[in-house]
């Protein structure tokens, strides 16, 4: 698992035959649902289903922005309700303030930065639940377990670590 984990900045994008699919998924999850399958829409689903950083809406319209600038934050937003709607994305809550979106629907458990809240997937079979029939047997069945791992990515350890000696020298804020 750890090597797994220090891969994951390093990938901060989707294999393109995996987008591929996605964006097929995409084109007829809309057609299907009678919506618009407009090239704005296009750009900001790729922009989520292909990034593995679960991006929140302002990063989501950033990535978009550099392919195609006239997009605004509100139109991102409305796009990003829609495809939930239609069960294109998920939204995941890392922080009480952020909201971030998610591309991938199978059953995947995450890492959470709790500075950054960026998010990255972990497969099902990288992590390894033990569950607890004692417990869960009195409220239910079992189908599933997702598992939440919480800590400090790289970026913003090495970041801080900066920051501090920035500091030390009298720069930075
Ligand atoms: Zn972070
Ligand atoms: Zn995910």
């Amino acid at each position: 698992m750890t090597k797994d984990l220090r891969s994951l900045d390093v990938e901060r994008h989707l294999p393109a035959a995996i987008l591929a699919q996605r964006m097929d998924r995409f084109r007829a999850t809309l057609r299907s649902a009678s919506i618009r399958v407009t090239p704005q829409r296009i750009e900001i689903f790729r922009e989520v289903a292909g990034r593995l950083d679960h991006p929140d809406a302002e990063a989501v319209l950033r990535g978009v922005r550099a392919r195609m600038p006239s997009v605004s934050l509100d139109t991102v937003y409305r796009a990003l309700t829609l495809f939930r709607q239609v069960g294109l994305v998920a939204a995941r809550r890392p922080r009480r303030d952020s909201v971030r979106f998610d591309g991938r629907l199978d059953s995947h458990h995450h890492y959470v930065c709790t500075r950054c809240g960026k998010t990255w997937d972990l497969d099902a079979g990288a992590v390894r639940v033990r569950h607890e029939p004692d417990a869960c047997g009195a409220l239910g069945t079992v189908d599933e377990a997702r598992v939440e791992v919480r800590g400090v990515c790289r970026a913003c350890s090495e970041g801080g670590a900066k920051k501090k000696r920035q500091r030390k020298r009298g720069g930075g804020a």
